[in-house]
C-alpha cells in the first residue's frame, strides 16, 4: 500500500468525530460492545479479552466548537474535559457501552463523576492505578483493581473472561507494542523517512480502529516508509515532552517540523507504549499486567515517582538513546501534572547541559506563528552552538 493512501486513511479517522470506524465495527454484530477510555493508560488487553473494542478518546481537537462543555468547568482548566463533555452531550458518543477514566489528575476524576451523571445508564469506571510500587502493596492493590475491571466487563457482556482469553489478548497487544517501538526506532534512525506528523496520525488511528487493523496498518506503513525516497533536511533532533494527555493540534506538530526540528521521540498518545517490554503470555495474566505496570512502564508526570532523584531520568535516557540535541517542553495550558513536573525536568536538563525551550498549547490553538518563531530560533541555536 502506498504511504499516501495509509496517511489519507489515518487523516480520515483523525477528522471523524462521529467515530464511524468504531460504530461500523459494532454494527457488524449485535453482541459487540465498545468501551471508550481517556488518556493516558488503561489495560486494553482486558477490554479486548471481553470481546469489546477499546476506543481512545482524546477530546474534540480543534475541529469542535465547545458550547456546553464550558458550562461544566471553570475557565482556568485544560480543554480536553470540556471538549469530551461536548462529545458526550452532543450525542457523538451515544453508541459506546462504557467509558473508563484512568487516574491522572483531579480533572479526569471530576470528569468521571460528571460522565456518570450525564450517562446514568452506562458503564462508567474511574480506574485507579497504584502510587506505591512495592509488589505486596501497590502490586496487590492493582491486581484487585484489574479483577474489579474484569468482573465489571463480564457483567456488562454477560460472559466470564478467562485467564487464557486475557493472555491471548496480551499476545496481540505485544505485537502492537513491538510495532509501535519499531516505528519509533525507525523514525529516530531515519527521521526524514517518517515525519512526526505522519507517525502521529498513524498512532492516533490506533485509538479508533480495532487493534488487529492497526497492526496491519503499521506493518504497511513501515514497508512503505522504507521504500519512500524523501530528502534529508538540515534539521536538528528534538524530544517532545509534556503532551501525554490533551493533544496538540496536528498543525502544531507540523509547525515544529517545518521550523527545522526532527522529532525523534515524544510522549504523544503514550498509552500504546506505556508498557515498555513484551509481557509473558502464559502466566496469571492480571499479575503479569500488574508487574509490567509497576516495574516496566514509561515514566511521566501522570505516574507517581517515589524517589526525587529519579525524576527526569526517563527523559534524559530518551535524549541519550535518540541522540537528541534538545528538548521541547510542550504541555497543555493548565495541565497540573505536566506543568508541575516541568521545573524539575528543566532543572535536570540544565544539570546535564541539554538545551530546552518550553511553551503551552491548547488542543484548539490556532496561532502557529509564535510557536514557529520559537522552535525555529531554538533549532537555529542548536545548529549554531550545540
Ligand atoms: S491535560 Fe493535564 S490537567 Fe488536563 S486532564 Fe489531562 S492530565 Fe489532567
Amino acid at each position: 500500500m502506498a504511504i499516501k493512501d495509509i496517511i489519507e486513511r489515518c487523516t480520515e479517522l483523525f477528522d471523524d468525530l462521529e467515530f464511524n470506524a468504531a460504530k461500523n465495527w459494532k454494527a457488524a454484530d449485535p453482541d459487540r460492545k465498545v468501551m471508550a477510555y481517556m488518556p493516558v493508560y488503561v489495560p486494553e488487553e482486558i477490554i479486548h479479552a471481553a470481546g469489546m473494542m477499546p476506543l481512545g478518546i482524546v477530546g474534540g481537537g480543534d475541529q469542535m466548537e465547545v458550547i456546553h462543555g464550558d458550562a461544566y468547568y471553570q475557565s482556568y482548566i485544560c480543554r480536553i474535559p470540556r471538549s469530551t463533555i461536548e462529545l458526550g452531550v452532543t450525542g457523538k458518543l451515544d453508541f459506546i457501552d462504557g467509558m473508563l477514566f484512568p487516574s491522572i489528575c483531579d480533572v479526569i476524576r471530576n470528569l468521571s463523576g460528571m460522565w456518570k451523571m450525564i450517562h446514568p445508564d452506562k458503564f462508567v469506571s474511574y480506574f485507579d492505578v497504584p502510587q506505591n510500587f512495592v509488589d505486596g502493596i501497590g502490586g496487590e492493590y492493582y491486581v484487585r483493581e484489574l479483577e474489579h475491571l474484569r468482573d465489571g466487563f463480564a457483567e456488562l457482556t454477560g460472559k466470564p473472561i478467562s485467564n487464557d482469553a486475557i493472555n491471548r489478548s496480551i499476545a496481540i497487544y505485544n505485537e502492537r507494542r513491538r510495532l509501535v517501538r519499531e516505528i519509533y526506532e525507525f523514525r529516530s534512525e531515519t527521521p526524514w523517512k517518517a515525519p512526526a506528523s505522519e507517525v502521529y496520525l498513524l498512532m492516533r488511528a490506533g485509538l479508533v480502529i480495532p487493534v488487529e487493523e492497526h497492526i496491519a496498518m503499521m506493518k504497511d506503513y513501515l514497508a512503505a516508509a522504507n521504500e519512500e525516497q524523501r530528502p534529508l533536511r538540515d534539521s536538528c533532533r528534538v524530544v517532545i515532552n509534556g503532551s501525554f494527555c490533551e493533544q496538540p493540534p496536528l498543525n502544531l506538530i507540523k509547525t515544529i517540523e517545518m521550523s527545522g526540528c526532527y522529532i525523534v521521540d515524544d510522549d504523544y498518545l503514550l498509552g500504546n507504549r506505556w508498557l515498555l517490554e513484551d509481557l509473558a503470555t502464559d502466566g496469571n495474566a492480571l499479575q503479569v499486567l500488574a508487574d509490567a505496570f509497576l516495574h516496566h512502564s514509561a515514566d511521566t508526570a501522570a505516574k507517581y515517582c517515589t524517589r526525587k532523584e529519579d525524576v527526569g531520568q526517563f527523559l534524559l535516557q530518551s535524549v541519550k538513546q535518540h541522540k537528541a540535541e534538545g528538548v521541547i517542553f510542550a504541555a497543555p495550558s493548565f495541565c497540573d501534572p505536566a506543568l508541575l513536573e516541568r521545573p524539575m525536568l528543566t532543572d535536570r536538563m540544565t544539570e546535564h547541559d541539554v538545551p530546552h525551550i518550553s511553551f503551552k498549547y491548547a488542543e484548539n490553538s490556532g496561532q502557529m506563528q509564535p510557536i514557529r518563531e520559537q522552535t525555529g530560533t531554538f533549532a537555529d541555536t542548536l545548529k549554531l552552538w550545540s
